[in-house]
């Protein structure tokens, strides 16, 4: 019998599309035409046991082969299993960094660890069984002990274009919560939970293991999942409600579906309380927006809707708009660890029991993570790989939508266990201090160069490389080349990679186009390299000289980075003489003779080099001002705490 032709021949070919100007989503998930390749579909029936904490699933799983390699087997995240003991390659990483608060798996008891079990594999039509062949390899780390990547050897290649079904049954146990996934008391939050391909790229495959600092890879699809889970339990997922029904046995199931995602994640609680909202502005596609609270935070309902609002509008109007026509707020249940997560058209929330007015919580989570809906969501780059294609970016764009929406953003400290807020109503954050995480950044600048693989950033520097920094390049180069010329180039990068996988120097062309000019030395500088950024002010002299004085200014480059700076020359008389420097060598003098003495100078007064690791020494003046410094210095020291105390909440 020939396995191959029945296998493939049953199975239609898609063709791959052009890129589509505008698509109608209705509210069935289904968008045609298509927004992507949709070579990865995945229909799935899962049964959630709550008394025993397991999903017994199958999934059918119709892959078509985009690339020019020929697959001679399947690779698969089974991302779960990183959770099952503390000899996985993401435990080990949380032990070196300390890097999650749930780096005690060895101490757990094993009903709190995860673990999937695939209990059988198939080529569907014919049915070959491959259930025996399944093993797991280490492709990043050799870890034996890894059990997050499988590989299944196909018993026929698959050639570009052609395609196969493969049907996987598996059982999980659903953990205590880990890293935002997993159970508390009756609350449920199920992500990364099936068996998922990795994706084939004519290098070959690329399916990493799971590692505590980096997220996700994956290709677009068309999902279509029924959850069964305990009657009158609320549900939210992926896409939306397509059928439920009750199954006369304490049991309802629902289906969603979503087409052109590249992910799909749910949760279910009895606890629930569901709102829904309009989301309507200018031009944009409308969308309804879902949300499930919890029954503490009824009051937040607005808030929540509002924050969400924020991303749809600007990242819809400074990107491209947002196409699905739905998306859904999560607000997981207190200490269940998962806050702050995006996933295809559904992300969880971050909220506590007393949120002040003035103060961005929630709202700077959920306009972070519904604008991962464009930066992960629809433009899909290797998380594995280039963490800082969507989280930097995300950063930089969430920092600068809460600042055009004038969301109020005060300094908060909480006390008695975090219950009790304190907003400062005269400490108001900044987007370039606060969103942009400026001391995260300053604390690990040289630890890593963000154009290694992100997965082998240090554990706990990675957060600062991958968000702040990013954040803090992105910012400087819109105060470089001005916001039109950053938003033509984000734009266009989204419109040509939306529903692909882009690499960095993708986003790199996309930039220098709309720029113009070689903006290539500046991501050598910013992205391969890990040097320090830090210009100053050396010396200030001045020497009367018959009726005028000669009056000089060394400027100085202490870092190894390189970034052209202004120089700001004041004189008493109140002339003000501005110099361009290229900033590459060591130092540079700068000479004046005037009718009156140079009273200050400042190395880049307008605060371009957002990345300059010392401001303290950007200005030198010939009028000590002895108040003014100590004033400083105080201040500085409050947005040290206040840096401290609030930054780390943030990184989601
Ligand atoms: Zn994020």
């Amino acid at each position: 019998m020939s396995v191959r032709r029945a296998v493939f021949a049953a199975l239609p070919m898609i063709a791959l599309l052009p890129v589509i100007v505008s698509a109608q989503s209705t509210d069935t998930g289904v968008i045609d035409p298509p927004l992507s390749s949709r070579n990865a579909n995945y229909t799935i029936a899962a049964r959630l046991d709550p008394g025993a904490h397991t999903i017994t699933a199958t999934e059918t799983i119709r892959w078509r082969n985009i690339t020019r390699a020929t697959a001679t087997e399947l690779q698969f995240h089974v991302y779960w299993n990183a959770w099952r003991d503390s000899r996985s390659s993401y435990m080990r990483e949380a032990v070196l960094g300390a890097v999650r608060p749930n780096a005690d798996a060895a101490l757990r008891s094993e009903g709190d660890r995860a673990r999937i079990d695939v209990t059988a594999i198939h080529l569907v039509d014919p049915d070959v069984d491959l259930t025996a062949t399944q093993r797991f390899i280490a492709p990043d780390d050799g870890n034996t002990e890894d059990r997050t990547v499988m590989t299944v050897p196909l018993p026929r290649p698959v050639k570009p274009e052609e395609s196969l079904a493969i049907r996987i049954a598996w059982t999980a146990h659903v953990p205590r919560t880990f890293d935002r996934t997993g159970v508390v008391g009756s609350y449920y939050f199920i992500a990364q939970w099936f068996p998922k391909l990795g994706v084939l790229q004519d290098a070959g495959w690329n399916c990493h293991q799971f590692h505590s600092s980096t997220e996700f890879f994956s290709d677009y699809g068309t999902y279509d999942v029924e959850m069964t889970v305990p009657r009158g339990w609320i549900l939210g997922a992926t896409g939306v409600e397509r059928e439920r029904r009750d199954n006369g046995d304490g049991t309802t199931t629902y289906r969603y579906g979503q087409d052109d995602v590249h992910d799909f994640a749910w949760t279910t609680s009895p606890d629930y309380i569901v709102r829904t909202a309009p989301f309507r502005s200018g031009t944009l596609p409308p969308v309804t927006m879902r949300l499930l609270l919890q029954p503490e935070h009824a009051g937040q309902a607005e808030r929540h809707f509002a924050a969400a609002s924020i991303s749809l509008r600007h990242y819809g109007e400074w990107y491209g708009p947002y196409p699905y026509g739905h998306i859904t707020i999560i607000d997981s249940a207190f200490q269940s660890g998962a806050g702050g997560m995006e996933y295809p058209t559904l992300f969880t929330a971050g909220t506590r029991w007393i949120a002040p007015r003035g103060a961005t919580t929630p709202e700077s989570v959920i306009v972070h993570e519904a604008g991962h809906q464009w930066w992960y969501g629809m433009v899909g780059n290797n998380e594995f790989e280039d963490a800082w294609l969507d989280e930097g970016l995300n950063q930089f764009s969430e920092g600068r939508a809460i600042a055009a929406s004038g969301v109020p953003d005060h300094l908060v400290l909480r006390y008695f266990g975090g219950f009790v807020p304190y907003v400062f109503n005269d400490v108001v954050q900044t987007r370039e201090v606060d969103s942009n995480l400026l001391q995260v950044y300053r604390e690990v600048a040289t630890r890593d160069t963000p154009s290694t693989p992100s997965y082998r950033y240090f554990p706990t520097s990675s957060g600062g490389i991958t968000y702040a920094k990013t954040a803090l390049w992105l910012n400087t180069l819109e105060r470089w080349i001005g916001w039109p010329v950053l938003q033509r180039g984000m734009s266009d990068y989204f419109a040509t990679w939306k529903f692909r996988h882009p690499k960095p120097n993708d986003f790199f062309e996309a930039l220098t186009r709309a720029a113009g000019r070689d903006l290539m030395p500046f991501f050598d500088q910013v992205y391969r390299g890990s040097n320090r950024f830090d210009y100053g002010v050396d010396d200030l002299t001045n020497v009367r000289e018959g009726d005028h004085y000669r009056s000089v200014v060394v400027v100085r480059r202490f870092g190894d980075a390189i970034f052209p700076v202004d120089l700001l020359v004041t004189f008493t008389d109140g002339e003000r003489i501005t110099e361009h420097w290229d900033g590459v060598d060591r130092w540079k003098a700068y000479a004046y003779e005037r009718p009156a003495e140079a009273r200050s100078a400042e190395v880049d007064p307008n605060r371009v080099l957002l990345l300059d690791v010392n401001w303290t020494n950007n200005s030198k003046t010939t009028a000590p001002r002895g108040g003014i410094a100590a004033t400083k210095w105080s201040l500085m020291w409050l947005r040290w705490l206040e840096d401290h105390l609030l930054t780390w909440a943030s990184l989601a």
